[in-house]
């Protein structure tokens, strides 16, 4: 098969005008032509408005809570918005296995090939083992109190043993995981060669629970009736008290990432020059109704990623969708950057950047159109076609 459009984003080399790539009954890319090139039969082509680039890498996504869509109220804050979720537990597993189905087509349709996704149930399990997305799971150990620390992993490893996949061990958020737990984490991703992945700084109070031992995240762990008076502030923000903790991990991807101020990203790439950062806009738009100072990161030269969060928190399961946030908000971004941060910067991440995340003789990345752009920019009705 051979597809053309106005420019093609092989995205591991610059783009090229009226490009055309040849596939095989199987997605591997056979050939990528520029238009002189090309000495084939150009009837055989099949023509594009629009940009062609590799398949989308959403690293950051619950499938779980796919049957709270639409359930939780916006804007309310990620205090209210945890509320919530405890709240409206209480579905049956059929609504959830369902909703769960029901979110993978939509990901595959919106051109969504390889998902990192955050699993605290075996829910999702039995849908990833039909491998019609490929998956890493990461297994969410949570545990403010160190005397949870032990059980927090047991629960995490039962259910690692349960996944037939690929998956990690990881924990929830520095606000959620006490020092002890950190220490365990630290050592099983060590000794696994595992990758991490943690919720940073998706509000301010986070950093506030860490400098000074205060805020809307403490006032509600009281609530749940966990004990805090153990709890010493560290005084460092809460990405640097977690971090300085995993020193045994290899990749980290920060996911959020809405207050993060440039003395926590420099920090950060000092400690570990694998890290990742994730961002989630429709999710912080949905729940804070704020974005991340995205340009302060790439001005940090910082490997950017995205994800779409859950459908707890979103309007659906679209990384073209987080791509037209970002345009919004930031126009001086380009296509290139972001193409670049929604493929081939994920599948780094998720360690299978030899097989997708840009287009690549004998890789099989899957192919998207993108059509509907003004320019090389993207815009409100811009749209995404799995060709491939
Ligand atoms: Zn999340």
């Amino acid at each position: 098969m051979l597809f053309s459009a106005d420019y093609i984003f092989p995205v591991s080399t610059p783009p090229i005008k009226n490009g055309i790539v040849e596939v095989d009954e199987e997605g591997i890319i056979l050939a990528i032509y520029s238009p002189e090139n090309f000495k084939g039969n150009k009837t055989h082509i099949q023509f594009y408005k629009g940009i062609i680039c590799p398949g989308f890498v959403n690293v950051h996504c619950h499938l779980e809570l796919s049957h709270l869509k639409g359930k939780l109220t916006e804007g309310t804050g990620l205090d209210n918005f945890i509320k919530q979720i405890e709240e409206s537990r209480g579905a049956t597993e059929k609504e959830i296995f369902s909703a769960i189905e029901e979110a993978e087509v939509e990901m595959i349709k919106n051109g969504i090939v390889a998902v990192g996704d955050i699993s605290n149930t075996a829910h999702s399990f039995k849908q990833k083992e039909k491998k019609n997305i490929y998956y890493h799971t990461f297994i969410e150990l949570l545990g403010f109190h160190p005397d949870k620390a032990d059980k927090a992993l047991e629960i995490g490893l039962s259910l690692y043993k349960q996944l037939q996949g690929l998956g990690s061990i990881t924990l929830h958020a520095p606000y959620s995981a006490s020092t002890k737990l950190l220490s365990k984490i630290n050592n099983w991703s060590g000794e696994h060669k595992s990758i991490i992945s943690m919720h940073n700084q998706e509000s301010e109070d986070e950093n506030l629970l860490f400098v000074e031992k205060k805020g809307k995240i403490l006032e509600r762990l009281k609530q749940f009736g966990i004990d805090t008076d153990f709890f010493e502030p560290s005084g460092f923000s809460s990405l640097q008290s977690a971090l300085i903790h995993l020193t045994k991990c290899d990749k980290i991807l920060l996911v959020h990432n809405t207050f993060t101020r440039q003395e926590d990203i420099e920090w950060a790439q000092q400690f570990n020059t694998h890290i990742f950062w994730c961002f989630c806009p429709n999710a912080n738009l949905y729940i804070e109704n704020r974005l991340p100072n995205i340009p302060l990161f790439v001005k940090n030269n910082c490997t950017i990623c995205i994800g779409t969060d859950s459908l707890a928190s979103n309007w659906g399961l679209s990384i073209l969708d987080e791509l037209k946030s970002i345009q919004k908000s930031y126009p001086q971004i380009s296509l290139a950057e972001l193409i670049t941060w929604s493929t081939l910067n994920g599948a780094a991440f998720l360690g299978i950047e030899n097989e997708i995340g840009s287009i690549e003789v004998g890789k099989k990345p899957g192919l998207n159109l993108i059509s509907n752009l003004d320019g090389l920019k993207l815009n409100d009705v811009s749209n995404v076609l799995k060709l491939v």
